[in-house]
């Protein structure tokens, strides 16, 4: 997004966002921004981020490209939600306050259901709590996603094993795990429950322990790439596939929780050409998300979800992992390759422009 040289109006229509709202409380210091991406599928479900960010237009263009690849999210993962994102400006250690989160639930609540939100990054379960005493448009306040998330990758890792190898079982199947935190944590205890060999690596050398301890071999952080496997699962950071560490992987597949794993465009194409199978991470990594949409679908109604419901739900990705490998096997031999990558692109959008067609199917309340 070149957003320096444009006017907000303009970054908008090049984007196709509807609305972003500027808020600001000068009682409480309150400044945040709310974008909402796209509403044709249902309300924009988001998480707010609280950050100390450089510049208002680092904010705002933070916002945007949050939004946006939520509404990509949420469409690719067969939900009712479109995308927003909501961030307040300020550093969480320091100018969090009661106050300043009533005042943002407030300005929230007045956007009469189009937003929903939920924790991010700087924000916590608390804080949501917090926001709900002043609107009743937050989502995720009983759930952990993360081992949902993990699931979700899980099933999706399965649904590649047989695409690739006509097999979906785990059994002896060797599985590089990068970062083993929340969801990298839970995936590993998972693999090994169904007979994988799994390495894994994190910076954090006090989290792996415990792995060991359950079986899983340890590489140093710098060479997982480099291990010999059949699946390279990155859960750690974003940006982890690039010209130079696509160069060292050694595996069929990859799949994993992280988001935003691809540097750029090309590098998807780089596996495909290398014969890698890439499973986009919003649709393998959404199951903390479609746990969190059921959970808001739910108290709505005035029930709590049950786990196996939510997991029947979240065990859909490999539907949508098929779709997307089948989209880009259809390509092949053709002058221009769609890679998975873009398949799942092509199958987000489709699903909005099919609700744009039948005129909208969320009438807001
Ligand atoms: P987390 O912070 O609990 O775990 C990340 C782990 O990666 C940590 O143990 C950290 O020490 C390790 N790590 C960081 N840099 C590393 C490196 N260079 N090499 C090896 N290990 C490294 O986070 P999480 O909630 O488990 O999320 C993991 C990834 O999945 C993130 O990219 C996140 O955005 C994405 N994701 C998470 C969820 C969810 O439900 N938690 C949902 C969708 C996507």
């Amino acid at each position: 997004m070149q957003l320096q040289q444009s006017s907000t109006f303009e970054m908008m229509e090049r984007e196709e966002f509807e609305e972003i709202v500027f808020f600001h409380d000068s009682s409480t210091g309150l400044k945040a921004i709310v974008a909402i991406h796209d509403t044709t599928l249902g309300p924009a479900l988001g998480g707010t981020r609280m950050w100390s960010y450089r510049s208002e237009l680092d904010a705002l263009r933070d916002v945007m490209r949050l939004a946006k690849a939520m509404t990509y999210k949420a469409a690719a993962a067969g939900l009712s939600f479109g995308g927003g994102k909501g961030v307040i400006i300020g550093d969480p250690k320091r100018d969090k306050s009661e106050v300043l989160l009533r005042s943002y639930g407030r300005y929230v609540q007045s956007l009469g259901g189009r937003f929903i939100t939920a924790e991010d990054v700087g924000t916590t379960l608390e804080d949501m709590r917090v926001l709900m005493s002043e609107t009743r448009h937050v989502a995720g306040t009983s759930i952990d996603p993360s081992p949902f998330t993990a699931y979700g990758v899980y099933c999706g890792i399965k649904a590649c094993l047989e695409y690739v190898f006509g097999d979906e079982s785990l059994d002896g199947v060797h599985v590089a795990v990068q970062g083993v935190g929340k969801v990298g944590g839970e995936l590993v205890r998972l693999l090994l429950e169904s007979g994988a060999r799994v390495t894994v690596t994190d910076v954090d050398a006090s989290r792996v322990r415990r792995f060991i301890e359950l079986g899983a071999s340890y590489v140093e952080p710098g060479k997982i790439y480099s291990v010999q496997c059949d699946v390279f699962s990155p859960c750690a950071l974003g940006g982890v596939l690039n010209d130079s560490t696509v160069k060292r992987l050694r595996c069929s597949i990859v799949a994993g929780a992280a988001n935003n794993q691809l540097e750029s465009e090309s590098v998807a194409e780089r596996l495909s050409n290398l014969g890698i199978l890439y499973a986009p991470d919003y649709i393998i990594n959404a199951g903390g998300l479609i746990a969190v949409a059921k959970e808001y679908e739910c108290a709505r109604r005035g029930r709590e979800p049950s786990t196996e419901e939510i997991m029947r739900d979240v065990e859909r990705i490999r539907d949508r992992l098929e779709e997307v490998f089948r989209m880009s096997e259809s390509s092949m031999g053709e002058e221009m390759v769609i890679t998975t990558s873009r398949a799942a692109e092509m199958l987000a959008r489709r699903r909005i422009e099919e609700a744009r067609r039948l005129k909208g199917i969320y009438l807001p309340d």
